[in-house]
């Protein structure tokens, strides 16, 4: 097993199929820069399903055992299901997950699932319709996406939820989504709002923290904490008191898992990062167009993986946050 210069195996893999979205939210892809003349890659720059498997293979026999596909929206790449059968079938992985806007869940859902997808992350920010339309900034409704949802769990693919809070934006409905997702046993993730990216204006003043959320529901709930099931776990769990329902939060903000972070990105147009704060990747497209050898690629991915030092949200000021070049969610694969 390969391991980076702080000694930090590779243990997850999330490859983005596609930098399209058919969402603009307003704090990741903004219509003002992702309008009808943003260039998007062009198809033929897009991996294809046979050079997305080669490439996991690889990863695979260097300790990847969880992949997660995600984008852009992934369910737009046309015929998903087929890649998750391709991946499936290979010796080694564990664990097969997708993250959604959930836009096109419920149509491909039973597709997904007959090829092999276990579980499914769907992004929901708000409950409520006005809130959630003014984030998603492209006229969909929240009884759209929890339809989608209802249909991933009843159909038996595990279902979890997830909600970047931002002030400003959403804080009023993180106890009605507690308590909506808490009735349904769905696990809720809380998203610090993250300075990824160039274009969604962060600012440290719009990250509702975890500590501050969690707060907000001790008001309403008694929670009891979970043991992470596995290293480099990256929610932080609680179960409500007495029931089997549970939340969790992404901290990556105020309580950073650099530490623990075992997870490499592939971008739709096969570059790999080590960060999804990087400001840049390794181009794996041209060397597999060039004809070369498995045992030379394999060779590389050991080189990148063994070089890595990055730390990112560890080191993270006001300044690095402002002048660092990111490069952005939708491109990196979220
Ligand atoms: N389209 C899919 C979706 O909506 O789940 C997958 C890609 S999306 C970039 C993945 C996740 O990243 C979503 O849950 C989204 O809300 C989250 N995200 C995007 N920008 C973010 C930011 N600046 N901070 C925190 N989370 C962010």
């Amino acid at each position: 097993m390969i391991t980076d210069k702080f000694g930090r195996p590779m243990h997850d893999l999330r490859i983005s199929v596609t930098d399209r979205c058919n969402f603009r939210c307003r704090y990741c892809m903004p219509k003002e820069i992702f309008g009808r003349d943003f260039a998007f890659m062009p198809k033929e720059q897009l991996l294809s399903f046979e050079e997305i498997e080669r490439l996991a293979r690889i990863f695979i026999s260097q300790g990847i055992k969880k992949i997660r596909l995600t984008g852009g929206e992934p369910l737009l790449r046309k015929d998903l299901h087929l890649l998750i059968n391709r991946l499936v079938h290979i010796d080694g992985l564990e664990d097969i997950g997708l993250t959604t806007n959930g836009v096109l869940l419920e149509k491909q859902a039973q597709k997904l699932k007959d090829a092999g997808l276990k579980r499914v992350n769907v992004s929901l920010d708000a409950l409520k319709d006005e809130i959630f339309k003014s984030i998603n900034d492209s006229g969909v409704s929240t009884k759209h996406i929890l339809k989608a949802i209802h249909k991933a769990k009843e159909i038996g693919l595990e279902v979890k939820v997830n909600m970047v809070v931002k002030k400003g934006m959403n804080e009023q409905e993180v106890i009605p989504m507690a308590r909506y997702f808490k009735e349904h046993e769905i696990p809720l993730r809380y998203i610090e709002f993250m300075d990824v990216g160039e274009t969604n204006g962060w600012d440290m003043k719009k990250v509702v923290t975890k500590k501050e959320i969690f707060h907000t529901l001790l008001n309403h709930f008694e929670l009891e904490p979970i043991d992470s099931s596995y290293i480099g776990e990256v929610a932080k769990r609680y179960r409500y008191k007495g029931t089997k329902a549970e939340v969790g939060f992404i901290t990556s903000v105020s309580e950073s898992f650099c530490s623990t972070c075992t997870r490499a990105r592939l971008s739709a147009d096969g570059k790999i990062f080590t960060c999804l704060f990087a400001s840049g990747g390794f181009d794996m497209k041209q060397m597999l167009r060039s004809g070369k050898s498995d045992e030379e690629i394999l060779e590389v991915i050991q080189k990148i993986w063994g070089n890595r030092t990055d730390r990112y949200s560890d080191e993270r000021t006001v300044q690095t946050a402002k002048n660092r070049k990111k490069i952005e969610m939708s491109y990196i694969g979220g």
